[in-house]
């Protein structure tokens, strides 16, 4: 089994490129945005206790978000192997998971990042957001307070998972298909 981290700025074409990996590799695509905001759309309290923090840009807590993630993989364990998408976004995360999927006898095989210049993320998120319904989307100052929440808190995952050796990087900016070529060649050579 492989398990993916797909890691990248908010914008950067996680959730795109997730759709094209997902179908090529056989894999179980977890996405921990989508997950919250499935629950939101429900009014669950798993989705009423997260769109506090969604609705503002800031980060769900790390406990929560654990726990969901962990009831997502054993909801999935029927395809090759997992694309975590969104997830992990903190070191407390990361550990988690590594624990976790070594508690099933699992690893990650690696991270890649897909690349792009914060400028250009910006523009692209607020162009989403006009047909995205997503309030996280449309305003410049929640779409900042995601890019701050991303440098402090996920963008040391970099080192963790280099440390590592399993932290690969790819050129995120192109067309879809050359963005999924290049994330493809990434995995054909793990
Ligand atoms: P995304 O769709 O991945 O951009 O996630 C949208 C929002 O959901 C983020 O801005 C966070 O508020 C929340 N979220 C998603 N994944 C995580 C995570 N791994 N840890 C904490 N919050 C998360």
């Amino acid at each position: 089994m492989i398990s993916i981290v797909l890691f990248g700025k908010p914008g950067a074409g996680k959730g795109t490129q997730a759709e094209f990996l997902k179908e090529k590799y056989n894999l179980s695509h977890i996405s921990t945005g989508d997950v919250f905001r499935y629950n939101i759309k429900n009014e669950t309290p798993l989705g009423k206790e997260a769109q506090v923090y969604i609705s503002k840009g800031e980060l769900v807590p790390d406990e929560i978000t654990i726990n969901m993630l962990k009831q997502e993989v054993e909801k999935n364990n029927d395809k090759a192997g997992y694309l975590f998408d969104g997830f992990p976004r903190t070191i407390d995360q990361a550990i988690a998971l590594d624990e976790y999927l070594k508690s099933v006898g699992l690893a990650i095989t690696a991270t890649i990042a897909l690349e792009a210049d914060d400028e250009v993320l910006v523009a692209r998120i607020l162009e989403r957001g006009k047909t995205s319904g997503r309030v996280d989307d449309q305003d410049e100052n929640k779409i900042r307070t995601r890019y701050n929440e991303y440098n402090e808190k996920t963008a040391p995952l970099i080192d963790f998972y280099t440390k590592q050796n399993k932290y690969y990087s790819v050129d995120g900016i192109g067309s879809i298909e050359e963005v999924t070529e290049r994330l493809s060649k990434v995995i054909d050579s793990l």
